[in-house]
C-alpha cells in the first residue's frame, strides 16, 4: 500500500512512456515487501539537472537512466564506477552516505547473464552495430572470455572508436556491413549478438527486419547462437529466421531483466529477487498488451 511513509525509485529519461522497468520493479519490490515504489519521469534536456539534484533532497532512493541521457548524467556523480567509466555510460544511480549520487552500469551484467552457463570460453563472435549498447556487449565478451570480436555496422566513425576503445583488450576487428569477408566470418561465428534497433515493434520499414537484410544472413549455419537485445517484439524477424536454419536463439528479455535485477541489488545494498518474478512480470504485461 502506498502511504505517506512510501519512497520511490525512478526512470529518467525521454521519452520514457515505452519502458517496461516500472512492471518488472515493481513487482520485486512488492515481492520483497519494501515501502518503495518505482515510477517513470520523464525529463527534457534543459531541465536534467535541476531534476537530479532535486531528487536528491526528497524521498527518492535511487534512478534508472535512459535514452538519451547515459553520458549527460556523468557530471552530476560524485562517485562513478570503474564499469561506468569504461563504458562512459551509467545507467543506474543511489544516493550515499552524503546525499550525493553514486553511479554504475548493470547492462554489461544484464548481457552476461543468459550466456553465462553456455561454456562459449575462446569463442568467435560478432557484434552488429556499434552504438552505446554494443559498448555493454564487447565488454561482456571480454569478460566471457571469447578469443575474437568481429564489429560489423553501417557507422565508420562509432566503428572506429569502438576499436580504438577495446583494442588492448581483445583481438577485435571492424567491417563496414558491405565488406566481403562479412559472410566468412558469419560461417564461422560461434555467437552473433544484435544491437541494432532493426527488427524493434517500432521499425517502420518493414521490408528491413532483418539487420542489413535478409542477403546478409545467406552464409548462417545451426551451430551458431543468434543473440538479439530486442525485446519487443520476442522472438523478433532474426530470431524466427534463425531458429528455422536450426540455430540456438537468446531474445533482449533476459538481459532486461537481469540488468533490473542488478540495478535492484544496487539500490538496496545487495537485496537479492527470483529472475522469475521480474520476468514473469514482464511476460504477462507484453502477453496481455
Ligand atoms: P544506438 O546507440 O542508437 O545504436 C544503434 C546502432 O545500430 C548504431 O550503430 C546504428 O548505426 C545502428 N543502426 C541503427 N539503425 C540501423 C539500421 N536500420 N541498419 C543498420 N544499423 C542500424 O542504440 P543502443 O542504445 O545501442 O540500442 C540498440 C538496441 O539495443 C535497441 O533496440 C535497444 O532497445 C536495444 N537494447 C536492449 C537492451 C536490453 O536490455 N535488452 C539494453 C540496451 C539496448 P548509426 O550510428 O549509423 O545510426
Amino acid at each position: 500500500m502506498i502511504s505517506s511513509k512510501t519512497s520511490f525509485i525512478a526512470l529518467i529519461g525521454n521519452p520514457v512512456s515505452h519502458s517496461l522497468s516500472p512492471i518488472m520493479q515493481n513487482a520485486a519490490l512488492q515481492y520483497l515487501g519494501l515501502d518503495l515504489i518505482y515510477i517513470a519521469i520523464p525529463c527534457k534536456d534543459k531541465d536534467l539537472e535541476l531534476v537530479l539534484n532535486s531528487l536528491k533532497k526528497i524521498n527518492c532512493k535511487g534512478l534508472n537512466i535512459t535514452i538519451p541521457y547515459k553520458e549527460k548524467v556523468f557530471n552530476l556523480c560524485s562517485e562513478i564506477s570503474p564499469v561506468a567509466s569504461k563504458l562512459k555510460a551509467i545507467n543506474t544511480l543511489k544516493l550515499n552516505s552524503e546525499k550525493e549520487w553514486s553511479a554504475t552500469n548493470t547492462d554489461v551484467e544484464g548481457f552476461i547473464y543468459p550466456l553465462k552457463t553456455l561454456k562459449l570460453i575462446k569463442k568467435e563472435s560478432i557484434v552488429l552495430g556499434s552504438g552505446g549498447a554494443a559498448r555493454s556487449v564487447i565488454q561482456g565478451l571480454i569478460n566471457l572470455n571469447f578469443s575474437t570480436i568481429s564489429v560489423i555496422s553501417r557507422n565508420k566513425s562509432s566503428l572506429d572508436e569502438l576499436i580504438k576503445n577495446f583494442g588492448s583488450q581483445i583481438e577485435i576487428q571492424g567491417l563496414l556491413n558491405n565488406d566481403n569477408r562479412a559472410q566468412n566470418l558469419i560461417e564461422e561465428a560461434d555467437l552473433i549478438v544484435n544491437t541494432t534497433p532493426v527488427g524493434m515493434e517500432t521499425t517502420k520499414n518493414k521490408e528491413n527486419l532483418l539487420p542489413f537484410g535478409e542477403n546478409f544472413w545467406r552464409s548462417l549455419n545451426s551451430k551458431s547462437i543468434i543473440y538479439d537485445l530486442i525485446y519487443n517484439p520476442a522472438p523478433t524477424s532474426l530470431l524466427k529466421f534463425s531458429a528455422k536454419k536450426g540455430c540456438k536463439t537468446i531474445d533482449g528479455l533476459q538481459m532486461l531483466v537481469a540488468q533490473g535485477l542488478k540495478s535492484l541489488s544496487f539500490w538496496t545494498d545487495g537485496l537479492e529477487v527470483p529472475f522469475h518474478i521480474m520476468n514473469d512480470a514482464l511476460k504477462n504485461y507484453l502477453k496481455n498488451k
